[in-house]
């Protein structure tokens, strides 16, 4: 069978959407040529459930070696006693966790969404903020840095099961200890969700929660670069707990071929040249902060330590978050509006961006580059000649080719 001309054309046309802008959604990145490939694989056609070595069905030998591989991978990498990397995404490797230490009801102390935190940590339309009692704890109103003396207040006096570290949108190091003083002091389990630094934590740039805490989720797609997907790391006294919960708890058959793409991409994240880039992530956003905020441009926290910023544009520019948002994407930029903690705006409207680095940094931008789409940003915000900003982004995009021989 020929490939539908609909999703060839559409293929082909993204390939060109995302060679043609900068991205700076702080969640995206883009793999490489072999996670496409092992994405794209045959292991899609397999039915595995279980886990290497002890399956369901037969013919598993491939898979089998592949996944045990990406597990033994992720353990070193990551420094922990164990891991399953079957989750499908971020969401289900929440939901997972939270089955192997939960019972329906149970309390959970996470950081608010407002404050940055995401809809899988207890969002009323979430199913975690049905199926759990969640409480919430924020940043500090002055410093917008986690408020901890707010975080151990609410722990003693909701006396939660489980204490929940981990954000979608925190520029700052988060402290894993003091989340493990807090949740040993009330006697909580410490999840935490590192979705977003998994790749700066793999490159050294962020401390690793894996040795700390109880159970650590993650997605594989943000700043790891990896296959869509998630994993969980435990120690190894709850292994069977949270494999279980899993497989058969909240899944079936695991996806193979992303597995595979997983795998490739944790490879890849061995290699000390994933150093290099998890410590370029940090030193671009920190150089894109400067800019913006030489440009009198409030960056919530005063900066940043790791690869995205939140920036209020309201008091800057006199305009909403979404509409900062368009007129960026009108001249080839891509971000997210974000609703700021303490925001007067609704959160159709928002009064902020959030901007990341790690997608560009993988496309080659240093400081320069970043310096240069921070004078971008700040004129196209000023309403400057859009026409000529949207020139500059397409040479700047130009210089730093995604992917050279795919074609659809
Ligand atoms: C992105 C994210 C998730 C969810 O990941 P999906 O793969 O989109 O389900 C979970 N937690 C945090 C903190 C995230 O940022």
């Amino acid at each position: 069978m020929k490939l539908n001309e609909i999703i060839r054309e559409s293929l082909n046309a993204e390939m060109k959407r995302q060679q043609d802008h900068i991205e700076l959604i702080a969640s995206e990145n883009y793999v490489s040529e072999a996670v496409l490939i092992a994405n794209g694989s045959i292991f899609t056609n397999k039915y595995a459930e279980g886990y290497p070595g002890r399956r369901y069905y037969g013919g598993c030998l491939n898979v089998d070696k592949v996944e045990q591989l990406g597990i033994d991978v992720a353990k070193k990498l990551f420094d922990a006693e164990h891991v399953n990397i079957q989750p499908h995404s971020g969401s289900q490797a929440n939901a997972a966790a939270y089955k192997a230490f939960l019972k329906p009801g149970d309390k959970v102390l996470a950081m608010d969404l407002r404050a940055g935190g995401h809809l899988s940590h207890g969002f009323d339309l979430n199913f975690s903020g049905e199926v759990y009692e969640f409480a919430f704890y924020g940043v500090n109103k002055d410093t917008y840095y986690i408020d901890f003396e707010e975080v151990r207040n609410k722990a003693l006096e909701f006396k939660p099961n489980m204490i929940l570290a981990g954000a979608s949108a925190y520029s700052r190091e988060i402290d894993f200890n003091k989340f493990r003083e807090i949740a040993d002091e009330v006697g909580a389990y410490l999840m935490v969700d590192m979705a977003h630094i998994a790749g700066l934590v793999a490159g050294r740039a962020h401390s690793n929660p894996c040795p700390i805490a109880d159970v650590v989720t993650t997605t594989t797609h943000k700043t790891l670069r990896g296959a869509r997907g998630g994993m969980i790391f435990c120690k190894q006294k709850f292994a069977k707990k949270v494999d279980s919960a899993v497989f058969p708890g909240v899944q079936g058959g695991p996806l193979e071929h992303l597995i595979a793409g997983k795998t490739q991409a944790l490879i890849e994240a061995s290699d000390p040249s994933f150093l290099e880039y998890a410590n370029q992530v940090v030193k671009n956003s920190k150089a894109l902060c400067k800019v913006l905020m030489d440009n009198n441009i409030f960056v919530l926290t005063n900066g940043t330590d790791n690869h995205l910023l939140n920036i209020e544009v309201k008091t800057a520019f006199n305009i909403t978050g979404k509409k900062a948002e368009a007129i960026l994407e009108s001249i080839g930029i891509v971000c997210n509006k974000e609703l700021l903690p303490f925001d007067t705006e609704s959160s159709v409207n928002t009064s902020g961006l959030r901007l990341g680095t790690a997608a560009m940094t993988t496309r080659g931008f240093k400081e320069k580059e970043f310096e240069q789409v921070g004078r971008i940003i700040v004129d196209a915000l000023n309403n400057k000649d859009l026409e000529s900003l949207k020139k500059e982004v397409k040479t700047l995009c130009d210089n730093f080719p995604i992917y050279n021989n795919i074609k659809y």
